[in-house]
């Protein structure tokens, strides 16, 4: 991926030396794998647009400390979690369409306003209101989904 990254943006080169960490993208939301519960990037609660995963990571384990003490730990824990993972999801759904947008070579370059995507990364907009923006304005929606190649 490197060779090709830089082959294609920066006209070729020699790369002396590769180093990395995976990054989680495309999480598997397991809060609880049936023999014990999972918090954080094990439990794949890692949001896919930004690869932020220390928050959610925390919240998680609060979350799961506090259900522990109830009745129904897990189903407490999920109530807990829900919103975390319902952003997870969405992100991952956003992050597909981008893609699939790609590969078909849309005009997806340019960019006007990114602030809708930037308030939505920081959560400050619902994926209902985003997804009506995505309905009703094509042009604005396609500058979102560059928005979210970047
Ligand atoms: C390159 C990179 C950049 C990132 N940048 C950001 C960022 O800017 N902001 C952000 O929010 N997130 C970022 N993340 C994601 C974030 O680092 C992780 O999502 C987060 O650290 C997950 O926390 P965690 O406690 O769930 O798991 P981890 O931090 O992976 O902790 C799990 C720990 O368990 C240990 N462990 C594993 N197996 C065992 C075992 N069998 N016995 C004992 N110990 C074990 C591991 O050694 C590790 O220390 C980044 C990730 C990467 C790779």
């Amino acid at each position: 991926h490197v060779k090709k990254f830089v082959e294609k943006w920066l006209g070729g080169g020699r790369v002396v030396d590769v180093r990395g960490a995976p990054l989680t993208v495309m999480p598997r939301v397991v809060l609880h794998d049936g023999e014990g519960f999972r918090i954080g990037e094990a439990a794949g609660l890692v949001y896919p647009l930004t690869g932020e995963g220390i928050r959610p990571g925390v919240l998680s384990a609060i979350a799961l400390a506090e259900a522990l003490s109830t009745k129904k730990p897990l189903e407490e824990y999920r109530r807990r979690v829900a919103p975390i993972v319902k952003q997870v999801e969405f992100q991952k759904k956003l992050l597909s369409l981008a893609v699939r947008m790609s590969e078909r070579g849309g005009a997806l370059l340019e960019l006007a306003d990114d602030g809708v995507l930037r308030d939505y990364i920081e959560e400050n907009l619902s994926a209902r209101t985003l997804l009506a923006l995505l309905a009703k304005k094509p042009a604005a929606a396609a500058r979102l989904i560059a928005a979210l190649l970047r």
